[in-house]
């Protein structure tokens, strides 16, 4: 599933090519991933260009002339892919973009679980969808003071997308890893020292997700996330990971460093 690093690859790939040539039309393929009045979608689009873009955790906004955005929410299989008028069709192409220059950006989505909206106001969309301040974007203070408020487990407190979007399951399996930090503990009882400690370790764990356009194999040694799938050992200790469930969610850990 696209998590924020791959979404900010995504978004940084969009960008090489989406502001060079207005939209000529769009073209829906499956309705199903389409959220907004196909109609105004239309109208609203086409002819227009693509000026900026913004990401808010897994949300990839790309804005138009008209101020408008056009919303790409993965799912759990989606990705954007440019081609050319001469090149073959995407697989599993659901929305396509034609620019007047013969470029196409294809929204595609294997599994249907992914959407394309158009927004009028960003700011509108994150109240309306309780989307919380982008991980990467959090301050300290308001990240400690959050946790600070909440009785459920650090773990589960980390996936509140309300709070702080983009951070997924792997990531904050590995924040608290990094951390030293049990994924149970209640995130009220963290001490001040320890709630910086993993603010810092959540920022460090995105940059480098992101560096790596999330090509997991390419992590740093230290990074559990390369275990996490099979039999995995601690790349600290070398004890076999210890897998458990926190608030539903498949949890790894090491029971030797992750111990308070
Ligand atoms: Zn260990």
């Amino acid at each position: 599933m696209p998590e924020l690093p791959e979404v900010e690859a995504y978004r940084m790939y969009v960008e090489t090519a989406l502001f060079e040539s207005p939209i000529q039309k769009v073209e829906l393929l499956r309705e199903k991933v389409m959220k907004s009045d196909w109609k105004e979608f239309k109208k609203q689009t086409e002819g227009q260009r693509f000026i900026s873009t913004k990401r808010i955790g897994k949300y990839l906004f790309m804005q138009l002339e008209n101020k408008k955005w056009v919303l790409f929410h993965f799912g759990m299989t989606g990705k954007p892919e440019f081609y050319q008028s001469k090149e073959v069709q995407p697989k599993h192409s659901r929305l396509i973009i034609h620019f007047e220059s013969g470029l196409k950006l294809s929204f595609v989505c294997m599994r249907l679980f992914g959407r394309v909206e158009l927004v009028n106001s960003i700011e509108q969309y994150q109240k309306e969808h309780k989307l919380g301040i982008d991980a990467l974007e959090v301050s300290q203070s308001d990240f400690s003071d959050y946790l600070s408020s909440r009785k459920a487990a650090v773990k589960t407190v980390l996936l509140h997308q309300n709070a702080f979007a983009g951070v997924g399951n792997w990531i904050a399996d590995e924040v608290l890893f990094q951390s030293e930090i049990h994924p149970e503990i209640r995130a009220h009882k963290l001490t001040k020292k320890q709630l910086e400690r993993i603010y810092d370790d959540l920022q460090e764990v995105l940059k480098i997700a992101v560096q790596k356009q999330a090509n997991y194999h390419e992590f740093p040694e230290h990074f559990m996330v390369k275990e996490r799938w099979g039999d995995g050992n601690c790349p600290k200790c070398g004890e076999e990971l210890k897998r458990i469930v926190v608030g539903g969610r498949g949890t790894y850990l090491c029971e030797n460093e992750q111990a308070g």
